[in-house]
């Protein structure tokens, strides 16, 4: 079991076509940011679409130019989620990115360091009901606090959001979420575990600059993972070196995997493989996830390389399919419903998924095919008569250690 929920303020995301709620029992929120130029509208929107579509509740897109600005105006009100501008160096931009009508801003707390220009930001924020992140990132902490601590340290970070968080309340602003972003996996969650014991702000976790997949995704997901079992964790981005598709579809999966989301896509499972397997299993579970993850399928599918052992071994998905004798075995909650040959494996298992969604798991089991569990089990038999239950030999080689050791 994760530890409960961490009980922090709300923040919420106005966006054109849906409100986002931030913290306060809200469901943790997947962001990503856009890469295109933001004065680019269509090539930006087109970008958002697909992080919508792949799981991105909440889009940030910088603000780094009057341009970017002006882009801001057109997508705000034709964007699917709420948009975030991110802002560095210029606080007139971040006036010019609520200008535009954007749902949040991001600020930097480590390069807008002018106190009067970050109270007016928050004045005019509040005045527009719209929340700022208080962005704070290792790489590029306020010098004066490199000074005091010798260092980009879990306590610098924390201190750094909490000076700015003592301006912003200055002028009486409260609808603020925090991250402290760090390349370093340790030193990002022991800041945000600092963090989380001094505010009830809600959290937005990342770790910056996590690289390239598959590296990138691991380090992205160490971070985050142990802080949202830790209830710590109120809204995520995957910083990956990749199509940022690939970030959005991250953090929902890690959300579902952790039960913090109802699963909206496929729960690919798949063995391992080993001796027995009578299919490349490899290949035929890449094939599978290919097909399965263009779908909003809501269940877990088992791709399983043996009839003689996948079937049981899967009993909990909801689909799968297990290789054996040339054929594919289908079964929807370890219950036989059709044989098909090996050549339509991945193809049958996809027009059953679709349907299992469709019509339910009673209507398809009761649906099967009456002839397909004689089949497949003639076919586990025949494979465990050519096989034997024991395709480790276990007897005959204890056999043999016992000589060798006499
Ligand atoms: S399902 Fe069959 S092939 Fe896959 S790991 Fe188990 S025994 Fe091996």
């Amino acid at each position: 079991m994760l530890t409960p929920r961490r009980a922090t303020r709300q923040v919420a995301l106005r966006g054109a076509s849906d409100t986002v709620l931030v913290g306060g029992g809200a469901p943790v929120s997947v962001q990503s940011m856009t890469i295109t130029k933001t004065a680019d509208v269509d090539a930006t929107l087109a970008q958002i679409y697909a992080l919508a579509a792949a799981g991105a509740d909440i889009v940030r897109c910088t603000c780094n130019e009057p341009e970017a600005a002006e882009g801001l105006a057109a997508i705000v009100p034709r964007s699917p989620v709420p948009i975030v501008a991110d802002i560095h160096f210029q606080y007139k931009l971040a006036l010019a990115a609520l200008d535009a009508g954007v749902a949040c801003l991001r600020l930097n707390p480590g390069n807008i360091r002018k106190p009067a220009q970050i109270k007016l930001v928050a004045e005019e924020a509040k005045a527009r009901g719209v929340p700022i992140r208080i962005g704070v990132n290792a790489g590029s902490l306020d010098p004066d606090l490199y000074t005091k601590y010798g260092a980009a340290t879990a306590e610098a970070l924390v201190e750094s959001a909490q000076r700015e968080l003592a301006y912003f309340e200055e002028v009486d602003f409260h609808d603020v979420k925090i991250s402290v972003k760090a390349s370093n996996v340790p030193l990002m969650i022991e800041a945000y575990r600092q963090l989380a014991e001094v505010t009830d702000h809600p959290l937005h976790l990342g770790v910056t600059e996590a690289g390239p997949p598959p590296a990138g995704l691991l380090k992205a997901t160490a971070g985050i993972a142990t802080l949202l079992a830790e209830g710590i964790g109120d809204t995520i981005r995957y910083s990956l070196t990749a199509d940022p598709v690939e970030e959005a579809r991250a953090g929902r999966q890690l959300l579902e995997a952790l039960g913090l989301r109802d699963r909206k896509t496929v729960d690919l499972i798949a063995c391992p493989s080993c001796g027995r397997a009578e299919v490349d299993v490899i290949a035929v579970a890449k094939e599978a996830e290919a097909a399965l993850s263009e779908r909003q399928l809501p269940i877990q599918v088992a791709v399983m390389g043996c009839v003689v052992n996948g079937p049981g071994e899967a009993r909990t998905a909801d689909l799968g399919i297990a290789a054996g004798n040339g054929k594919g075995h289908l079964f929807v909650k370890g219950q036989m419903i059709r044989v098909v040959p090996e050549a339509d494996m991945v193809a049958a298992l996809v027009e059953e998924a679709e349907r299992l969604v469709a019509e339910g798991a009673e209507a398809r089991i009761a649906a099967a095919d009456v002839g397909a569990v004689e089949e497949a089990e003639r076919d586990r038999l025949a494979l465990l008569a050519e096989q034997g239950d024991d395709p480790n030999a276990v007897g005959q080689r204890v056999e043999l250690i016992r000589k060798e050791l006499t």
